[in-house]
């Protein structure tokens, strides 16, 4: 696709996304709905745009805002639940637990434990 384009009216050359020439031509299609092809969420039948891309098990998808936040909030749930955390109590105890062996190991962001099976 060429970046330019030629006014029809006195063949000056024009960025391609001109609506109108200093000669008074102007384009019938109004920058409006001249919008970027939206990205659809990848999740079916949601018709928010997607506006991330984030990596799943299966690849990348293309997300909307209320499914990425529903897939953080997913992801945060599991992993609680994969500890037996289901409690705001015992998330702080787990949280009090990890943290000075967080701290010792030089604020590294790994919990100790986290990927052993
Ligand atoms: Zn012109
Ligand atoms: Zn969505």
């Amino acid at each position: 696709m060429s970046i330019f384009k030629t006014c029809p009216r006195c063949d000056t050359d024009l960025p391609s996304d001109a609506t109108s020439c200093p000669c008074g031509w102007k384009s019938r299609v109004e920058p409006k709905t001249q919008q970027r092809e939206l990205v659809p969420c990848a999740h079916m039948d949601c018709p928010t745009p997607a506006i991330a891309n984030v990596k799943t098990p299966t690849g990348w998808a293309n997300l909307c805002k209320d499914h990425l936040l529903q897939r953080h909030n997913e992801e945060a749930r599991k992993w609680c639940h994969d500890r037996g955390l289901f409690t705001i109590e015992q998330k702080l105890a787990y949280i009090r637990s990890v943290l000075p062996a967080i701290r010792a190991k030089g604020l590294s962001p790994r919990i100790p434990g986290e990927d052993d099976a």
